[in-house]
């Protein structure tokens, strides 16, 4: 049976039992190191794990657990980076892998496992955004044309700039009004809706009104990049642009 061990806030091993019994010895494991069976996932102090009769108890995300543990999207069980691989970003124990793949080959829907959006759907969710903020900033153009005093004359640069700086400004902001409001409460944009994907944070957390904000403003540098950020979203084992690279944000389909 290999152990591992916490040495300096950091995982050490695996290394065979008597190793362990070893170190005791040599006082580099004392009773309250903590100690954890390979392929388990809860940490527990040297001696409670030892002491005769005594089931090891798991304790709660003890101060200085290195090892994240994941959840296998097959049967839930709380699995970790040894004992359990990721495929196509999500953790599948290694009881679940032939299963899992079985499944991917069929491809069938397993519930739970994240299925990343495309490049293609998420142009499509973009277009329908697109035409829906029209329907605000267009008469809005309109509107500012007429009320700013000869917005329609070439000749009056300053009514011209100044057209162009309201309207633009406009825009920027409604864009980004929207893209946070729709983000931040319901987790995908109207098109996004439509197309059935929304955007989660890595870890599978929502994203909050800041980081929707933060994503709007990389998204611009996606299409600052000649568009690169977002091509980069077809070439991505996750799908991700350069904006969900620098915000940690996956888009998905909802299941
Ligand atoms: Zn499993």
């Amino acid at each position: 049976m290999a152990w591992y061990y916490v040495e300096n806030n950091e995982s050490v091993g695996p290394v065979q039992e008597s190793d362990l019994h070893a170190l005791s010895q040599q006082g580099k494991i004392t009773a309250q190191t903590m100690v954890c069976r390979q392929g388990d996932t809860a940490w527990v102090p040297f001696a409670q794990a030892f002491a005769p009769g005594s089931a090891a108890v798991a304790v709660a995300d003890p101060a200085g657990a290195p090892r994240v543990s994941h959840s296998c999207v097959m049967c839930q069980k709380s699995v970790t980076a040894d004992d359990a691989v990721q495929l196509s970003g999500n953790w599948v124990c290694a009881t679940c892998k032939p299963l899992y793949l079985q499944k991917l080959k069929e491809g069938a829907t397993i519930s739970g496992v994240r299925r990343y959006a495309g490049f293609w759907i998420r142009v499509g969710a973009k277009i329908i955004d697109s035409l829906i903020l029209m329907m605000v900033t267009i008469p809005f153009q309109f509107i500012a044309t007429a009320l700013i005093p000869g917005a329609n004359d070439p000749k009056a640069i300053g009514a011209v700039i100044a057209l162009a700086v309201v309207t633009n400004g406009f825009n920027i902001l409604s864009n980004l009004a929207y893209q946070v409001f729709f983000l931040g409460k319901y987790a995908a944009t109207p098109g996004k809706m439509v197309c059935k994907i929304k955007v989660i944070r890595s870890n599978g957390a929502a994203v909050t009104y800041g980081r929707a904000t933060g994503r709007y403003f990389a998204e611009i540098l996606s299409g600052l990049t000649l568009g690169i950020g977002y091509l980069m979203v077809a070439f991505d084992e996750e799908k991700r642009g350069l904006h969900d690279r620098i915000c940690d944000t996956r888009v998905i389909y909802k299941d």
